[in-house]
């Protein structure tokens, strides 16, 4: 992928950022029932030489916030303090969501299944709307941080669009533990960038409304590796953790809850594991029977259910698997 020539002028909320200056800005949505003003917060660096337009965001779903959290650390330890290019970073997307301790808007949308979006739509569609008309004409790439959702902790995995071979590039860069092709889902985040021809990597790592200081440091050093990547920083920065080669998975899927029940896993998450292990067991709350999970084929736990009462039907680990 090519970047322009020319470092640009980055205008957001109708401020500009000028080649060679850092700001926060804002997004105006709307005001919550008391009053008060809801923007979104956007920092912009935009360095003197050009160089690719980076959006690094997180809490797309409010309750998220390993992803906020990745973000606010490399806020703190200046890591966008970057030689060429431009970052714009965005740590909470979805505000409403975040001070409810919520993935959704109040009225229960999914920001992240309203884009494109509308002007006069639900407020999700309208965050949508906003957003995407404010930012994303202005960049080139796009990374999007997330956790898993309820008490789902997703081993850290970075997902790519199968039909977008750069963003194939840009997971390899990342080297979470896991990486994986995901199918476009309408109205994400992802699908919108797609459309608009900005590759996209979704980051995926850990569980919602619990830090989880592995998923964070592994945010933190793929992001970074993005930006050394691409020359942003000098690569005097060091990685915190060896680098390990990333796992590529062909095929992934979801083994459920086989009856209602206590569950309780037997496997640690990223794991590997080979075909006909004991994963887990769904019990009775009586002690009278109990249901063994067992692994259908060789592969890697990619994703636990932390809850531990679970009903028939409900997905209890995602595995992941190479082809041969
Ligand atoms: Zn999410």
């Amino acid at each position: 992928m090519d970047f322009e020539n020319e470092n640009k002028v980055i205008v957001i909320g109708g401020e500009s950022v000028a080649p060679g200056q850092n700001k926060l800005l804002k997004i105006s949505i709307d005001r919550l029932p008391t009053g008060t003003l809801i923007d979104i917060p956007v920092y912009v660096f935009n360095s003197k030489n050009p160089g690719p337009i980076l959006l690094i965001q997180a809490g797309l779903h409010g309750d998220e916030i390993n992803g906020i959290e990745t973000v606010r650390r490399m806020l703190t330890d200046k890591l966008f303090a970057i030689d060429k290019g431009t970052i714009i970073a965005v740590p909470i997307l979805n505000i409403f969501g975040f001070i409810h301790f919520s993935r959704e808007v109040p009225d229960g949308k999914d920001v992240n299944r309203s884009f494109p979006g509308t002007r006069k739509g639900s407020l999700a569609s309208r965050i949508a709307y906003h957003y995407l008309n404010e930012i994303m004409h202005q960049i080139d790439v796009a990374i999007d941080l997330h956790t898993g959702g309820g008490q789902r902790h997703n081993f850290p995995q970075i997902r790519y669009t199968q039909e977008d071979d750069f963003s194939a590039e840009l997971a390899n860069v990342f080297n979470a533990p896991f990486t994986f092709s995901s199918k476009l889902i309408k109205g994400s985040f992802r699908n919108a960038a797609y459309l608009m021809s900005k590759p996209t990597v979704v980051f995926e790592a850990g569980e919602s409304m619990r830090f989880d200081d592995f998923s964070i440091t592994a945010g933190i050093n793929g992001i970074l590796r993005i930006l050394q990547h691409f020359g942003m920083v000098k690569s005097t920065i060091k990685n915190r953790e060896e680098l390990k080669k990333t796992i590529h998975l062909d095929k992934r899927k979801w083994l459920r809850a086989p009856t209602a029940g206590m569950f309780i896993p037997k496997v640690l998450n990223g794991s590997q594991i080979q075909k006909g292990a004991i994963l887990g067991s769904v019990s009775d709350i009586y002690g009278k029977k109990t249901k063994l999970i067992k692994a259908p084929e060789d592969g890697y736990i990619i994703c636990i259910n932390h809850q531990a009462v679970v009903n028939q039907g409900d997905a209890l680990f995602h595995i992941g698997a190479i082809l041969n």
